[in-house]
This record gives structure tokens, C-alpha cells and sequence, in this order.
């Protein structure tokens, strides 16, 4: 996993940015990565449209229900704006 992370230098790829999406949104990466990706979502809406769709997921298994809770969803993105605004 860290050798896979190590490979976000300067700026990242779609595609790499897709396979540490995951760990970016369960908070499982390094806050200098979870910046780039953060900065890449950011600029780029097919991957910004992918990391809502794993929160959504994320979301619905959290409540285990099949109506997601707004709330959770809006306290995710507010976690996501979070890290995007890290320094
Ligand atoms: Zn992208």
C-alpha cells in the first residue's frame, strides 16, 4: 500500500488518484497525499463525482438502511472540505 501511495508525486493521474481514493476517504493516507488528492478532486469532476459515489456507499453501510442520511453525507463532505483546506 505505501509503495502505491509513494507514486503520487507531483501531480497525479486520474488513475492513480482512483486507486488511493479509497483509503483517501477513510482517512488511511498521508496528509501530504490526501492533499494532492484533495487538490485533484478538486480540478477534476469525473473523480470528484467518484469519491461522492464512495461516500455514498460508505454512508449507506454506516446507517445500514437503504435511505441515506443526509446528515451523514453532509458531515463526510464537510470532513472532505476539511482536509482540502489542511495546510
Ligand atoms: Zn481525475
Amino acid at each position: 500500500m505505501m509503495r502505491l501511495l509513494n507514486r503520487l508525486r507531483g501531480r497525479p493521474t486520474c488513475e492513480e488518484i482512483m486507486e488511493v481514493l479509497q483509503s483517501y476517504l477513510d482517512g488511511e493516507i498521508d496528509a501530504d497525499t490526501a492533499r494532492k488528492v484533495a487538490g485533484h478532486l478538486d480540478v477534476c469532476t469525473e473523480c470528484d463525482r467518484e469519491s461522492q459515489v464512495y461516500e455514498t456507499i460508505k454512508a449507506s453501510l454506516a446507517s445500514r438502511r437503504h435511505e441515506i442520511d443526509p446528515q451523514v453525507l453532509a458531515a463526510l463532505r464537510q470532513f472532505g472540505e476539511t482536509l482540502e483546506s489542511a495546510d
